[in-house]
């Protein structure tokens, strides 16, 4: 499942087919048009060289914050410090909204239109996925090649890839080609 955060993240993107690739997708304008209006969010693109730093320096943190709950640690005050230092320069305003079925719920909507709001979603989204007490569904790729974060949403939280059909499968035919190579019959017929 894609999240606010994941999507923040994955940002930086590393080539899944093993060619050594990466490339980081945060200084593009049409990934910065994307992500705004996919989770309907408002700043200015181009965003500013500054901004473009500050994000860089978010996500790095957010890494090795989801590279720690993924191997099982749990977060530590100095973590919260950080998502709240991102968050702190957020400003929000109070609404009224109508929610599902006629009901009406109370909504935070940010006061500017600028990166820095968009930052302090990001990391307001991260929070919330550990304070619904789900931290240890957030997954690293089990791809070396790939990385990919993202939040385990299967019923069972045996979900190993970013994507079954592509690095569950790229893997599959690694796995393959190694046993064959090791001398056995992988499949148990005969040899092509
Ligand atoms: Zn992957």
């Amino acid at each position: 499942m894609e999240t606010l955060w994941s999507d923040f993240i994955n940002s930086e993107w590393h080539d899944w087919k093993g060619s050594g690739r990466s490339e980081d997708r945060l200084e593009k304008l049409p990934w910065q048009s994307r992500f705004l209006s996919d989770w309907q969010l408002r700043a200015p693109v181009p965003a500013a060289v500054g901004d473009i730093t500050a994000m860089r320096q978010l996500r790095k943190g957010l890494h090795a914050l989801a590279v720690k709950l993924a191997g099982g640690e749990e977060m530590a005050g100095e973590d919260w410090r950080l998502l709240n230092q991102y968050m702190e320069p957020g400003r929000v305003y109070r609404e009224f909204a109508p929610g599902d079925g006629g009901t009406v719920k109370l909504e935070y909507r940010p006061v500017a239109a600028e990166w820095e709001q968009v930052m302090a979603e990001v990391a307001a989204s991260f929070g919330q996925t550990v304070l619904q007490g789900e931290a240890g569904r957030i997954r690293v790729c089990d791809n070396p090649d790939c990385r990919w974060i993202f939040y385990d949403d299967t019923r069972n939280r045996t979900k190993k890839y970013c994507d079954d059909k592509m690095c569950g499968n790229l893997m599959k035919v690694r796995r393959f080609r190694a046993r064959k190579k090791a001398g056995q019959n992988p499949d148990g017929g005969a040899e092509a």
